[in-house]
């Protein structure tokens, strides 16, 4: 019970130490464009496993995470990017 507890902790750290950007980064770089083709862009958006970054962790703003979402979804489309969990498959 101790052990898990303490676990938890080092969680906590470890989140703690990501760099979180407070505001959204396209709304700052207008040179930064939201395309399903840039995939180095959106390859910082989705986690290890596809997924969609949450909105909280990546500081994007709720217009630009729409468009985010979507140019996600249509660079899986073409597998340029992994639908969330084949990479553990
Ligand atoms: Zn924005």
């Amino acid at each position: 019970m101790t052990n898990q507890s303490f676990m938890n902790e080092t969680q906590e750290t470890s989140r703690r130490y990501f760099t979180r950007p407070r505001v959204c980064q396209f709304c700052t770089d207008k040179s930064i464009k939201i395309d399903y083709k840039q995939v180095e862009v959106l390859r910082r958006f989705v986690t290890e496993e596809g997924k969609i970054r949450p909105r909280r962790q990546s500081g994007v703003c709720a217009k630009h995470q729409r468009e985010l979402a979507k140019a996600v979804k249509r660079a899986r489309h073409i597998a340029l990017l992994p639908f969330s969990g084949e990479i553990l498959r």
